[in-house]
């Protein structure tokens, strides 16, 4: 980049995050050197954020930064790993520093939050685009993959779903409500909550979790079919977002995208132990169905027992037809 790219990755990213001790060697050679931990598995992810596609093009940079951090550091906590470093490839049209300054401190917030440095990226110039990778350490044996619900299991959800998903239709003006209203939705857009200390409560309790990017039908839909199991949910137990349209809410709830909340499942024999972590954690836990029998993925909702269909889509980068 003409404008000096490395004063300007000197003066925007260096130093961002926490500072780490099994952090080497940061920014500013040819690649970082990091300490591995002994006993733990590396977890690694990727996510891209695209202006216009993931977040339009006048969202605050402060927002974008913390957000393009959250959506790494959710799935690491998605598989009960403790987030250690990022790095951060980002692409310009052109550097301006006021832009750069906030998304920096954006990225440097929810770092130090959850004790992540940031060690090394890539600066170009092109459309507005943000790809990070995040490693985290998971205790061997100790991860939360897809593939182990099993009939019987309890099937639970964090938080409240469907906000951002409303929060989006604001933004797009396809919702109106009061300013007082909007705005938790907004936020809930703009800066999702990764579940990092759930998920970490989670090992060796979860037989399975994912977190809910694509709505709860599909991210729940991919824990049914690794585990090769089928479900029930009951609509009447979903955390839905507060709405005078209840049939919207749940629409948002189960099909709505960018909640950031963990979806897993608990055998059980462990549903004491679940509450006692979630009394302790303080971030709301509902019970939503139960995994039911051997199958190929089958997920059944009910309303109060009774069998209801559902044609929801889930949104899809590249869709069949
Ligand atoms: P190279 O050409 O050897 O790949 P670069 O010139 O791309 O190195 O980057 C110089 C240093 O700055 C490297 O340590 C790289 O990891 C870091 N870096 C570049 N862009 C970013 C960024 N957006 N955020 C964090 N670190 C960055
Ligand atoms: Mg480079």
């Amino acid at each position: 980049m003409a404008v000096d790219e490395f004063g300007l990755i000197a003066r925007y990213f260096s130093g961002r995050g926490a500072s780490r001790p099994d952090v080497q060697l940061g920014i500013g050679d040819d690649c970082a050197l990091l300490q591995p931990h002994a006993g733990s598995l590396l977890a690694v992810t990727t996510d891209t954020l695209i202006a216009g596609v993931h977040f339009p093009h006048d969202d605050p940079p402060h927002a974008i930064g913390h957000k393009a951090v959250a959506v790494n550091l959710s799935d690491l906590a998605a598989m009960g790993a403790d987030p250690a470093w990022i790095s951060l490839a980002i692409s310009l049209p052109s550097p301006q520093p006021d832009w750069l300054q906030r998304f920096a401190q954006g990225v440097d917030e929810i770092c130090r939050y959850h004790d992540v440095a940031l060690v090394g990226g890539d600066t170009t110039r092109g459309p507005l685009a943000i790809t990070i990778t995040a490693h985290g350490w998971v205790p061997e044996g100790k991860a939360l993959k897809r593939s182990g619900a099993r009939p019987g299991d309890g099937i639970y959800v964090s938080g409240t779903l469907g906000e951002a998903a409303a929060g989006l239709a604001l933004v797009q003006q396809r919702l109106e409500l009061a300013k007082a209203e909007r705005e938790p939705l907004l936020q809930r857009l703009r800066y999702p909550t990764p579940r990092v200390s759930l998920g970490r409560e989670l090992r060796g309790m979860a037989s399975a979790a994912i977190d809910i990017s694509d709505g709860l039908l599909a991210d729940l839909g991919h824990i049914l079919r690794a585990s090769a199991v089928d479900a029930d949910i009951h609509l009447e137990l979903l955390p839905a977002v507060a709405l005078a349209d209840q049939q919207q809410a749940l629409d948002w709830a189960l099909a709505g995208g960018d909640d950031y909340e963990l979806c897993f499942t608990v055998p059980a024999e462990l549903r004491g132990r679940l509450e006692t972590v979630v009394a302790r954690l303080g971030l709301p836990v509902a019970y939503i169905g139960d995994v039911t029998h051997k199958g190929l993925g089958r997920l059944s909702l009910r309303h109060h027992g009774e069998r209801v269909e559902h044609q929801l889509r889930p949104y899809n980068h590249f869709p069949e037809s």
